[in-house]
């Protein structure tokens, strides 16, 4: 079985298949750092704890894709004023936000962090089960492409009525 469950999280036998990782890798390796599986493309990561992940690990490489700051700031994020975020019916996201969707929809909280002084600010997604997805609002969302209709303008790409 590769399907994740993350309605078990509570149960501990909620698992990630490495092959639903391997998306959200722009170079097309998964890195294994800091007790998670990293993936990561231009302005967004994704991270997996260990132990949640299934899949061949001897695949994944040591190392860390993005500066360690990063991560550490993502990881200890504590979102306090975070709030719950459906990816259900993710008309108007962008791909990385519907490729999460279809890993589960459910039970994401999200709030925005800082990175740096001088960075600006980016999105944290987590899940109970302890995965997080933190990226910048222009790969959150959908640059729409518009498909001009008689009665309505939708997006080719996420489906919205613009
Ligand atoms: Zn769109």
């Amino acid at each position: 079985m590769d399907k994740f469950r993350p309605r078990n999280a509570t149960q501990g036998d909620a698992f990630l298949h490495l092959s639903a990782m391997a998306p959200f890798s722009g170079d097309g390796n998964l890195y294994r750092a800091f007790g998670h599986v990293i993936a990561a493309s231009h302005g967004a990561v994704l991270l997996a704890p260990v132990q949640i992940v299934k899949g061949d690990l001897t695949a994944v490489l040591d190392g860390c894709p993005v500066p360690w700051e990063e991560v550490d700031a993502v990881l200890s994020a504590e979102l306090d004023d975070a709030m719950p975020f459906s990816l259900d019916g993710a008309a108007g996201y962008g791909e990385a936000l519907r490729r999460l969707a279809a890993i589960t929809p459910d039970k994401w909280v999200a709030g925005q962090i800082a990175l740096s002084p001088i960075g600006g600010a980016v999105w944290v997604l987590r899940h109970p089960c302890g995965l997080r997805f933190a990226a910048t609002s222009d790969v959150l969302f959908c640059d729409h492409e518009i498909d001009r209709g008689m009665f309505f303008d939708t997006c080719l790409k996420c489906g919205v009525e613009v």
